[in-house]
């Protein structure tokens, strides 16, 4: 495995409070020597993880540097708030606020500028899964971020990360959601990494993100091209998070 694709564990609070514990000192949102653990959380909730010394990304960001975009923060304040990273173009944006892809490449050059890492989501519908159009999706939906990606050639592979996240998996509140096979996930994971620039294939890290919980977390892991998870409910409870964690240390 080559080291710039160290296990990333990324906790995605989206509008939830924080999980009680979770800015202690022997929290699972810490980093350990061979895991990073960074967590996306509601944008009122930043001062908290700064003060708790956690690595902490939004979940959304403006391109704009500033402007009327009522609600809307840009990457730019995000920067100056210390983010280390942004999500761009997860399926609840794609869905509730009609994010395109065109917009989501515009979030990942906004933010590649301002010295943000952008986390660039993708992954098929059901209907889409069901109608056999995961690699048409996936390739429309990578298309304008590998054009960003050749537009920065000489930008560290650290410095971009995918997730791939089928949104039927995604559990959205319901803990008995399957998440997708870990041989399903890892066909896909190398047909993404596949698709990818020549010189970024073997570097750039791919999460997956769709029901990753405590109970199948090491079978994921143990997968050669999935490189970490985006983590949305059991990253709401404690211990499973750090089950999760703990799996991608001792992966
Ligand atoms: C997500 O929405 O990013 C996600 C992966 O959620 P969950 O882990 O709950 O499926």
């Amino acid at each position: 495995m080559h080291p710039n694709r160290k296990p990333l564990i990324a906790a995605n609070w989206k509008m939830n409070d924080p999980p009680v514990g979770c800015y202690t000192s022997d929290s699972p949102f810490r980093s350990l020597p061979g895991v990073d653990v960074w967590v996306f959380l509601p944008f009122i909730e930043w001062y908290g993880a700064h003060n708790a010394g956690l690595v902490y990304g939004a979940q959304c960001g403006r391109p704009e540097p500033q402007g009327a975009f009522t609600g809307d923060i840009s990457m730019l304040m995000l920067k100056h708030q210390h983010f280390h990273a942004v999500l761009c173009g997860h399926s609840d944006r794609r869905h509730f606020h009609q994010e395109s892809d065109a917009f989501i490449a515009e979030q990942a050059t906004a933010a590649l500028e301002v010295g943000l890492i952008p986390i660039v989501c993708i992954g098929e519908t059901e209907a889409e899964h069901d109608a056999g159009k995961t690699t048409d999706v996936l390739k429309r939906q990578l298309k304008p971020v590998i054009d960003v990606l050749t537009a920065h050639h000489s930008l560290p592979t650290t410095h971009f990360i995918l997730a791939y996240e089928p949104v039927w998996a995604i559990s959205r509140g319901d803990p008995n959601k399957p998440a997708a096979t870990a041989k399903d996930a890892q066909d896909i994971h190398a047909r993404i990494r596949s698709l990818l620039p020549k010189d970024r294939q073997a570097t750039t890290r791919i999460l997956y993100g769709g029901s990753m919980k405590g109970s199948n977390a090491a079978e994921l892991l143990a997968q050669p091209d999935i490189d970490g998870g985006l983590v949305g409910g059991a990253s709401l409870k404690l211990e499973d998070f750090r089950k999760i964690v703990e799996a991608a240390e001792s992966r």
